[in-house]
């Protein structure tokens, strides 16, 4: 066999299949393609491939093995047609609201976006005269008034910030109804707990930096959805955005997703143990986590490790924050390392008191990601730096 020749990909462009473990000496691990071009065997390789007669590799801002291994196992996971890798989260979400709406268009999205999806929604949709209306996601009939008109309905579930958590079949549902296409950020649950497309989600978005990596050492994004959405996103818009997902980034991903699973278990029991035990806590006012004390709602199998919880007025929290020893303070979440963000001190950052991004936020809260460090510990070091801030 010759393990040096890529291999060649015979079906339509949305359906690609780059990528077979026989191709490279049955090699457990997928081999980088980290090369930007891939040379043709002959005039006539040349010819039918550009005739669209073969799909195969040609330049890497197209079609990559790698980030095509990666992307066929997302798709597996969303049980989607297909799915398309972005270089970031973001790039996920811009290339594929900006592939839906055209100048005039509306969109409803929920509230508590994360907040620079928001940002893109106020920053640069309104430039392009795309107006977006944020309803209560919780609110059905809110969201049914809103829509008639609308082009996209934009869903994030549970929400940043304040988690709350959404009846996607319904809302998607009602979607389809009005003709308006449905979109959500399922960055949180992750495939392993929650699967929109099977609720009745027309896309799916990722950033993959957070769980799917799932090792603080990659920024990229994923979009899962039909061969006809992904194939027009392939071919008429990542393309000339040209935020592709690169080869080694789409390795890191496909060695995170590995273990995806048995990390996501162990997530959810840790973030569930320590927001009980927050949730008995005498200085802690209200836990926000999506399932604790809740049954599951439809669609939602399990609980990932990032949620938030509002201190008693008598805990201060910059000092907290110091007296943290395992946790860390910092943004992004999904690795191994357990993390604390104060809203303090993002809710400074986003702008003006009627921003969006503040409204129902407290401002004594506190978001915490529960890593894979042992439970016993991560709560000593919640207890300890409580008390330390009285
Ligand atoms: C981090 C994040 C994003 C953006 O992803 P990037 O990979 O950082 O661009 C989008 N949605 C949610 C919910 C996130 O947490």
């Amino acid at each position: 066999m010759n393990t040096n020749k890529p291999p060649v990909v015979t079906s339509s462009p949305s359906t690609v299949v780059a990528y077979d473990e026989t191709h490279f000496g049955n090699a457990v691990v997928p081999p980088i393609f980290q090369n930007s071009l891939f040379v043709f065997e002959s005039f006539a390789d040349m010819a039918d491939t550009y005739a669209g007669k073969k799909v195969r590799p040609v330049y890497s801002r197209g079609l990559n093995p790698t980030v095509r291994a990666f992307e066929e196992k997302i798709a597996k996971l969303e049980k989607t047609e297909d799915a398309l890798g972005f270089a970031s989260g973001m790039a996920a979400i811009s290339a594929s609201v900006l592939s839906v709406v055209k100048p005039g268009d509306r969109i409803v999205a929920v509230e508590h976006l994360y907040p620079d999806a928001y940002r893109f929604f106020e920053m640069m949709l309104k430039d392009l005269n795309v107006t977006v209306d944020y309803v209560d996601g919780r609110d059905i009939d809110a969201i049914d008034k809103a829509l008639p008109g609308a082009k996209l309905l934009y869903l994030e579930s549970p929400t940043s910030w304040t988690f709350h958590v959404h009846d996607i079949a319904k809302l998607c549902e009602i979607a389809r109804k009005h003709g308006a296409i449905s979109m959500i950020d399922n960055s949180w649950a992750s495939p392993i707990f929650q699967q929109p497309a099977t609720l009745g989600c027309d896309v799916v978005i990722h950033s993959a930096s957070k769980y799917l990596g799932g090792h603080s050492d990659v920024v990229a994004g994923v979009v899962a959805a039909s061969n006809d959405f992904i194939g027009r996103l392939r071919g008429q818009i990542l393309p000339y955005l040209g935020s592709k997902l690169s080869a080694f980034d789409a390795w890191l991903l496909l060695r995170g997703l590995r273990t995806l699973p048995a990390r996501m278990r162990e997530h959810q029991r840790s973030g569930l143990a320590i927001a009980q035990k927050l949730a008995d806590h005498p200085e802690v006012v209200a836990v926000y986590h999506p399932t604790l004390g809740r049954n599951l709602p439809d669609g939602l199998t399990g609980s990932s490790g990032l949620f938030s919880f509002e201190f008693s007025p008598r805990v201060n929290i910059p000092l907290f924050c110091d007296a943290l020893g395992i946790f860390k303070i910092g943004v992004s979440w999904g690795g191994h390392e357990s993390l604390v963000v104060p809203a303090l001190v993002s809710r400074a950052q986003v702008g003006g008191p009627n921003s969006a991004l503040r409204f129902g936020v407290p401002e004594n809260l506190v978001r915490l990601h529960i890593g894979l460090e042992d439970a016993d510990d991560l709560w000593s070091d919640l207890s300890a730096a409580i008390d330390a801030a009285l």
